[in-house]
């Protein structure tokens, strides 16, 4: 058995030429992810942009340069954990990911989330939340609370970006960490699938 950082590492290889949605085409690189193999913790934000695309890196422009702070202001590393996003190629101008290109390449992400088996998902904004809880719900219903799906918890969270051009929503923003850090220190563990079947 490789160790969980070269099994991740032969992944992201593995789809470094991927040509499976239009994004291709306008990309410098694929952006697979970067941080801790075996995080507890995963975010997984919407896709690449400028500087991402530039870097091969996810969150190092503007936006990453916040979740830097706000993640410094919850005592959380990088280290200590996995950063993604729901498509790994920056869409032409920063325009939304398209439908087609977020089915496209689901299965990546759904693979990192495999191999990395983190206990907590923070999904940043509207895309990677309604992907990972499964269903078309607005961040404002849902941000700032815990759900469980099959092994892991998902825990939506507004997306740093938000705060970025709109002073209004930095409050926002912040209270979603604080809540995320008031979540970990409870130190929940997801209901293992046997138990989960008892309960139907
Ligand atoms: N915004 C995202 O959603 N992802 C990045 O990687 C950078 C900014
Ligand atoms: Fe492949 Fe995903 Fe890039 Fe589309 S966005 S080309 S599916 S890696």
């Amino acid at each position: 058995m490789p160790d969980p950082q070269s099994a991740l590492q032969t992944f992201h290889d593995s789809i470094k030429d991927c040509q499976k949605c239009a994004l291709a085409a306008g990309r410098t690189q694929v952006v697979c992810g970067s941080g801790n193999a075996q995080a507890p913790i995963m975010f997984v934000g919407e896709a690449p942009g400028y500087y991402e695309d530039k870097e091969g890196v996810p969150f190092v422009g503007a936006a990453g340069k916040l979740l830097d702070r706000l993640l410094q202001e919850i005592g959380l590393q990088r280290a200590e954990i996995f950063i993604t996003n729901v498509v790994k190629c920056r869409p032409p101008q920063n325009r939304d990911p398209h439908p087609e290109e977020v089915e496209a390449c689901q299965p990546y992400l759904f693979h990192q989330i495999e191999l990395i088996k983190p206990r907590v998902i923070c999904t940043l904004g509207n895309f990677a939340t309604q992907l990972l809880l499964g269903r078309k719900v607005g961040i404002t219903k849902v941000r700032g609370q815990h759900f469980q799906v099959q092994d892991y918890f998902v825990f939506p969270m507004l997306h740093p970006a938000a705060a970025l051009h709109r002073e209004h929503f930095q409050a926002a923003v912040r209270e979603d960490f604080q809540r995320l850090r008031a979540f970990l220190d409870q130190g929940l563990q997801p209901t293992a699938a046997s138990e989960q079947m008892k309960l139907l």
